[in-house]
């Protein structure tokens, strides 16, 4: 059979991530991996594994932007190592109020999802600057948008639809959730026995709960933006909207250009806050986790924070769904950080969730 290779990309917020599958038969089979991952601190690193998991490529070094990791990627696959890709998928965090669908990529559906860059700040200036280099550095290779949104597609007008005057409702402002490439990779991997009640904790560096019922999502931590839901690496997750109306007044005593007082907002609620703007130290579960081995205060504040949003939501979900038959932790955080999984779950004993250490 001839192989079909395809190139997977997804941008996170502190990472870019990548695969190569091979998709000539009927279940897509890895052939590798590879991941730019601390972009933007001290502890960066690129690596590249085959599909056993062996490191292909090792590398420790900072990693200063995401243009850099995108260069240091595609440089990395088009050596003679690696199959050259016949379909590029793009992890597309946000699309616009039309464009809700995965879809081939063109530019202009990229000058369609850059109009919107506002609602996901952290993802799709990045996003639309890999789309654009791919169709650059691969020409001839079709490249597709596949929306993270569109899973949430199921959710209902009364969780969709915001407490917000008409004239913003109409321009798209609502629900639209994240994630969801996410919440699809977890049904596929349980097919067929998804069970009927599920929640899915997605808990990287950007965090978003969803509430599933017989495979549809019916609700999600996460809103018009990423910003929203339960705390992230570096956002503050639903915040009293007073909050942001004070922090406003307070930039505006300072910046009278409107367009830059929206940049420091931006920055408070999207790049300062969250676990980073709690500790003081980190963004990193990693680096969190040594603090609070090193007796830091904040750290621990922030931690413990994260875990009573992700209870609460948690709580609020299983009352949702009547009950819960499955909960899944997934992400950076969720795979495979075990302290945080045991926290978590201690404290959702109450509805009958038990640890298997
Ligand atoms: P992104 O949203 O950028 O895709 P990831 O899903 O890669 O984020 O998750 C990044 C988060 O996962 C970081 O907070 C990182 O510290 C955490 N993480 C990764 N590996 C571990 C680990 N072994 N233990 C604890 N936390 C981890």
């Amino acid at each position: 059979m001839t192989s079909l290779p395809i190139l997977v990309l997804n941008s996170g917020s502190s990472s870019i991530k990548f695969s190569i599958y091979d998709a000539s038969g009927p279940t897509p089979r890895k052939l590798l991996d590879g991941a730019a991952d601390g972009i933007g601190n001290e502890n960066g690193s690129f690596r590249i594994r085959n599909a056993d998991g062996c490191p292909l490529l090792n590398a420790s070094r900072p990693i200063r932007n995401r243009a850099i990791a995108f260069e240091m990627i595609s440089e990395a696959l088009h050596s003679e190592s690696f199959p050259v890709p016949m379909a590029i998928g793009h992890r597309t965090v946000c699309g616009s109020p039309t464009v809700c669908h995965n879809q081939l990529l063109t530019p202009q559906l990229i000058a369609e999802i850059e109009r919107y860059a506002e609602l996901a700040p952290l993802h799709t200036p990045i996003g639309v600057y890999i789309m654009r280099e791919s169709l650059r550095l691969f020409p001839g290779v079709p490249n597709f948008a596949v929306l993270d949104s569109w899973f949430h597609r199921t959710i209902p007008e009364v969780v969709a639809h915001m407490p917000i005057e008409e004239q913003y409702a109409a321009q798209g402002v609502r629900r639209i959730g994240y994630h969801g490439i996410s919440c699809e990779s977890i049904l596929m991997q349980l097919e067929p026995n998804i069970p009927e009640r599920l929640i899915v904790a997605h808990l990287g560096n950007g965090a978003s709960i969803s509430a599933i019922r017989r495979g549809e999502c019916v609700d999600t931590s996460m809103g018009l933006s990423p910003t929203g839901g339960i705390i992230s690496g570096t956002r503050t997750g639903d915040l009293d909207p007073g909050v942001v109306l004070y922090i406003l007044r307070q930039i505006v005593k300072k910046e009278k250009d409107a367009h830059l007082a929206a940049d420091y907002l931006d920055a408070a609620v999207n790049r300062n806050a969250g676990l980073l703007g709690l500790s003081g130290v980190s963004n990193d579960m990693r680096r969190l986790r040594m603090a609070i081995q090193n007796g830091h205060p904040r750290a621990r504040l922030a931690v413990d924070a994260f875990n009573w949003t992700i209870v609460k939501w948690i709580g609020s979900f299983f009352v949702e769904l009547g009950g819960l038959d499955m909960l899944v932790f997934t992400g950076g955080i969720g795979e495979n950080c075990t302290e945080t999984r045991a926290e978590i779950c201690e404290r959702l004993g109450s509805i009958g969730v038990t640890l298997d250490t």
